[in-house]
């Protein structure tokens, strides 16, 4: 605790304050603290079982962790990938400089796309929206290189892309490309990439996800994208079985692909994918190529260093071998006790949420109904899944692929199998999380909540802390994302996961009104040199309201109950420390509220956090009565 600062003027700061001040952010980290230090933590555990694999001192059954482990070995060998060099992507970049018309992209955008090189449309498969049990085919634009839209034309875009020309000619100065040709081909995707970013969406409007859904014949789709083959594309994946209606999540980029995808800029097009798939590829060769690679995200992160080599080759994994390795992690470091004691408390809560949702004032009877059948049926992921999915027994890293094809063929693996969902059931078994990740989430499809094993540790959660820290803690996340089921998005869907109105006309208004409200409350709060944008962090926001308004109840029916614990963890869990160009990232472009606001704005809306700090008037932390929210 932080004595210099009262925690009615400010509690993030006087329970993290302390801790703040002495804290160092890793060198090769944005950030540390909160979430960051339990992944700091889990990553310590594991990178050292990791190294024991490797070295034969352990062995583990758990399917697809061998592969893992010879992935790992394979970013070690350095001296392999440094005598290789560039040599390993040459035969790909090859391919794409060779492209010299729409039709000869064509014919290879199967294969280039197994690749892992951007095409002018991606395509992916996931859950229909409105036929939860059916998978769809989903269309986007292609990905630009700033983090958002807006970034262009600022001058933070301006010094990312700044950035990323000087990653990109160092990395053009190995290829076989003439000084010229170099500069041209940077160039090029610095003007192709501007070009898409007129059409593609801003993260603003990502956030919308109901927006998403905007289907459409594949006819008609076909002919706005054309030049480019999509039918073709498609035939090849699927052969005569075509869905007849796709679903554009992105309409505008799909609709106007032609304003950035035509034969008359091919080249440009040609460069940018060059360029690139260069730097998306630059990982998984020399040390030299791989360490420029970096430049922008660190420049975008405000990171000073790489992590070391052991580091790279186990996040490399982690990603890649998620589930073999969020199952192990579950298997060794979870235990049932707290499994059983943490699904008996999302049990309570759902219980208290039906009595919250019967007791509110704004629904009428039929669609109070309606959210408590919803509740009712939502399903709980706890830990990790029992089994790793088939994909993993398939995934072979061979003795004699260097690490660029190991990849390589990694990625194809997970595309296909990615796409390969489109003519099969919804698998509602499978885990959105790993079990090594600290994080949860709530999936609007699958109408059910994940809660990792990793997040499953104090300051969130321990068999050894009071009642009151678990529920200001884990219990505040519990029904956080059961909260997702009812913030701005959640709400349009039912309890089977189908974007279906079960709404009166009257409630879902007097819900916007309230929806409003939260954005209003928001919008334009001052933070590290920037401003929070209501809109964009609104579904979050009405999640931390929910899962506050929902354990605070359950405080009150707890016996020997400590309000003051309870706000002073959910404090702790949100203590972070980040840098600067982190923050102004955040700011810019991700859903959630900073860290500090999400400790301290939201407790102003509830009378027991003035009942258990008694919070005055004249108190920094007030807010009066009629500016509090409540909504569920
Ligand atoms: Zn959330």
């Amino acid at each position: 605790m932080n004595n210099k600062v009262r925690i009615q003027d400010d509690l993030y700061e006087a329970v993290n304050g302390e801790w703040l001040a002495q804290a160092v952010i890793p060198d090769d980290k944005p950030t540390t603290g909160g979430f960051s230090l339990l992944d700091e933590n889990v990553e310590k555990i594991l990178m050292q079982d990791i190294e024991d694999f490797a070295a034969g001192r352990k062995k583990s059954d758990v399917t697809g962790l061998e592969d893992a482990v010879r992935l790992y070995c394979k970013v070690l060998d350095t001296a392999r990938r440094n005598a290789d060099g560039i040599k390993p992507a040459m035969g790909l970049l090859a391919e794409i400089r060779s492209i010299d018309s729409a039709a000869d992209l064509n014919e290879k955008a199967y294969d280039l796309m197994l690749k892992g090189v951007d095409l002018p449309i991606r395509l992916g498969v996931e859950a229909d929206m409105k036929n939860a049990t059916a998978n769809c085919l989903f269309l986007m634009g292609p990905s630009i290189i700033l983090p958002d839209t807006p970034y262009y034309g600022q001058p933070v875009g301006e010094k990312l892309l700044n950035a990323y020309r000087t990653m990109a000619a160092r990395a053009l100065s190995h290829t076989d490309l003439s000084e010229d040709e170099q500069k041209a081909y940077l160039e090029d995707t610095m003007t192709y990439d501007a070009l898409i970013s007129k059409q593609v969406k801003s993260q603003l409007e990502w956030a919308d996800y109901v927006a998403n859904y905007n289907p459409m014949s594949l006819a008609e789709v076909c002919d706005y994208v054309a030049p480019f083959d999509l039918r073709g594309l498609l035939t090849k994946l699927y052969g005569k079985d075509l869905p007849e209606t796709v679903i554009a999540y992105d309409p505008k980029a799909i609709r106007e692909m032609k304003e950035y995808f035509n034969e008359d800029n091919l080249a440009l097009y040609v460069h940018w994918a060059y360029v690139k798939t260069l730097i998306n590829k630059s990982s998984t060769l020399s040390e030299e190529l791989a360490g420029n690679a970096t430049l922008y995200r660190r420049t975008l992160m405000g990171v000073e260093k790489d992590p070391e080599l052991k580091k790279q080759a186990y996040q490399r994994i982690s990603r890649c071998y998620s589930e073999p390795i969020g199952v192990y992690y579950g298997r060794t470091y979870f235990g049932e006790e707290a499994k059983k004691d943490v699904v008996k408390m999302v049990k309570r809560i759902i219980e208290a949420y039906k009595g919250r949702m019967r007791r509110n004032g704004f629904l009428e009877e039929a669609t109070k109904e309606k959210a408590i059948r919803k509740l009712s049926t939502i399903a709980i992921k706890m830990g990790y899944p029992d089994e790793v999915r088939d994909l993993y027994k398939d995934l072979t890293v061979r003795e004699a692929d260097s690490y660029y094809q190991a990849m390589e063929n990694i990625g194809r693996q997970m595309m296909l199998d990615e796409l390969g969902k489109l003519n099969k059931p919804v698998d509602r078994s499978e885990w959105l999380m790993p079990g090594h990740m600290v994080n949860a989430c709530y999936d609007s499809s699958r109408n059910d909540i994940t809660f990792p094993a990793a997040i499953l540790q104090k300051p969130f959660y321990s068999l050894h802390q009071t009642v009151s820290e678990n529920l200001g803690g884990i219990g505040a996340v519990i029904s956080h994302e059961i909260s997702h089921a009812f913030d701005n998005n959640g709400a349009h869907f039912d309890e089977n996961g189908n974007l279906n109105n079960w709404w009166s006309e009257k409630d879902f208004e007097a819900f916007k009104a309230l929806t409003q409200d939260m954005i209003e409350q928001w919008d334009g709060i001052e933070y590290c040199g920037g401003r929070v944008n209501g809109e964009l962090v609104v579904s979050e926001n009405i999640a931390d309201n929910g899962g506050m308004a929902v354990t605070l109840e359950i405080m009150h029916d707890t016996e020997g109950a400590d309000f003051q614990l309870y706000f002073i963890n959910w404090a702790k869990v949100w203590c972070l420390k980040a840098t600067d160009q982190y923050i102004q990232l955040r700011l810019q472009n991700d859903v959630h509220s900073p860290a500090k606001l999400r400790a301290n704005i939201q407790v102003r809306n509830f009378r027991e956090w003035y009942e258990a700090f008694d919070v005055r008037e004249t108190d920094e932390m007030f807010i009066p009565e009629d500016k509090r929210i409540i909504i569920w």
